[in-house]
């Protein structure tokens, strides 16, 4: 008999009958042998969370030869026939009759050999981390919310526009800019003793992206909706558990949207993207919530059944001052909200999602519209119990003198905005936008502690290698 077709293990788990001749394909997990000449070898093709049990008869052809190969981690295919399984794990199990090894994983070295690695030891073995159950598990959830991203969007009307990952405009005018250059770092050619940037690849200074919002503005003033779905990089020294140097971001703009628009549609996505989330990938979030935490399950479905907390920024500084809480920074109405303040007020006061409203002007950057008390700005940030920030948004200043006036105030150089100030000149509307770091939705939809554990492969500061 000869079988072509794999079945992927998923199939054969969910549409596997009793007699069906199968051929499959994966990798070995573990591998127990009994007394009565069979071995019990349980393999994973990385389709579902689930392993398949495939029993092998050791008077099987080729068995003995294959035998001494048949470790945890060697890739191997089996054809065979499925039988119902008498045990309750899972509802078919495959009786092999005949096998064979393509990759062999020498168990003396192969470092994947317990049931349970810690996050820090797979960190160090990033090319191997995907074979475990739990990265596994990150990945195909971070698929299919990428997956539902797209889905609710394009539902929505909304174009997907690529913005580019090189530029000379600095959006957030942070400084946190990774420079591209093909200039030689030991002896760049200089004019009045500086680095002589005309003479560089692009014939001025230039970077890695840290947002594609200003660039998806042009474009929400033609297509009306468009969102952004890709790499962001930011050079900031921050090592925390929820800080990449390249992450992923969406960011949705908007024309004809003012800030509580905005706000109604970052808390009907992150609505909708756990509720996917929570229908198409039960298997892994049910494995999140046995083996991280035994809450997210319950607190995913409270938050697609009920509405967000909103407060103005200055109602959060009067719940801080009012709190007896320690914090390790102090709060003042005008100073920025630190990670402990943000989940202080989402986790303890609300336990429930909050979105905060109206800062002030000095601590946001130049392109949000100014209210009319001149003091605060449209801007918004969502803030979710356990993760703190995940969204960050505004209304934009779509004013043209407001906004060269907000310019000069901010010492930026008009010159360099002259497009952007352009969308004002002609044709200007009311129009909003936010970014939704991805890493940190996956990390808040499976429970991960650490952003470094929901990317294939983290970049943080002194690392970038695997
Ligand atoms: P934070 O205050 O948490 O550093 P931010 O205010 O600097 O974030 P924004 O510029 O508002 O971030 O970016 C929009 C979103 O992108 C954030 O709400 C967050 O979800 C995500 N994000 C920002 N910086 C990072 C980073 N270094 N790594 C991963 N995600 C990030
Ligand atoms: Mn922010």
């Amino acid at each position: 008999m000869k079988i072509t077709n794999r079945w992927k293990i998923k199939k054969v788990l969910q549409e596997g009958k009793d007699e069906t001749d199968v051929l499959v394909k994966g990798w070995i997990r573990t591998r127990r042998d009994s007394k009565g000449g069979f071995s019990f070898i349980e393999i994973n093709d990385g389709s579902c969370l689930k392993n398949l049990q495939v029993v092998t008869d050791h008077s099987m052809d080729g068995f003995e030869a294959a035998s001494k190969k048949l470790h945890t981690g060697s890739c191997v295919g089996f054809i065979g026939k499925l039988v119902l399984s008498p045990g309750k794990e899972q509802s078919v199990e495959l009786q092999a009759n005949s096998i064979e090894v393509y990759g062999e994983a020498d168990p003396e070295h192969y470092p994947l050999q317990k049931k349970h690695h810690s996050f820090e030891f797979l960190r160090e073995i990033a090319h191997l981390r995907p074979r475990t159950n739990t990265f596994g598990a990150v990945m195909r959830v971070r698929n299919r919310l990428s997956y539902a991203i797209h889905n609710f969007f394009q539902d929505e009307g909304f174009v997907y526009l690529h913005t580019p990952i090189i530029t000379a405009n600095d959006c957030e005018g942070a400084g946190e800019i990774f420079q591209v250059t093909t200039l030689n770092p030991g002896s760049p050619p200089m004019l009045d003793g500086c680095v002589d940037y005309s003479q560089d690849f692009f014939g001025e200074k230039t970077g890695l992206t840290v947002s594609g919002q200003l660039e998806g503005e042009v474009f929400a003033m033609a297509l009306s909706e468009i969102y952004t779905f890709g790499p962001t990089f930011r050079a900031e020294n921050s090592n925390t558990s929820r800080h990449l140097s390249e992450f992923w971001m969406v960011e949705p703009e908007m024309a004809f949207y003012d800030l509580e628009d905005d706000m109604d549609l970052a808390e009907s996505f992150l609505r909708y993207l756990l509720k996917d989330a929570l229908e198409n990938c039960s298997e892994d979030l049910e494995f999140f919530n046995k083996q991280i935490d035994k809450t997210i399950l319950e607190r995913h479905r409270k938050i697609v059944d009920n509405k967000f907390e909103r407060i103005s920024y200055s109602e959060a500084v009067q719940l801080l001052g009012k709190s007896n809480k320690k914090f390790k920074y102090s709060v003042k109405w005008g100073s920025n909200l630190q990670s402990e303040h943000e989940r202080y007020i989402s986790e303890e006061v609300f336990n429930n999602p909050v979105i905060i409203y109206d800062y002030p002007e000095e601590i946001k950057p130049f392109y949000m519209k100014i209210n009319d008390n001149g003091k605060t700005v449209r801007a918004m940030d969502v803030l979710l119990p356990k993760l703190g920030e995940i969204i960050g948004g505004s209304q934009r200043e779509d004013d043209y003198d407001v906004l060269l006036k907000r310019m000069k105030f901010k010492k930026l150089n008009s010159e360099d905005y002259n497009w952007y100030l352009d969308l004002r000149r002609f044709g200007s509307a009311p129009h909003s936008g936010f970014g939704l770091g991805f890493e940190r939705l996956v990390q808040f939809v499976t429970g991960v502690e650490n952003i470094r554990d929901v990317i294939p492969f983290p970049r943080t500061p002194k690392n970038a290698r695997f």
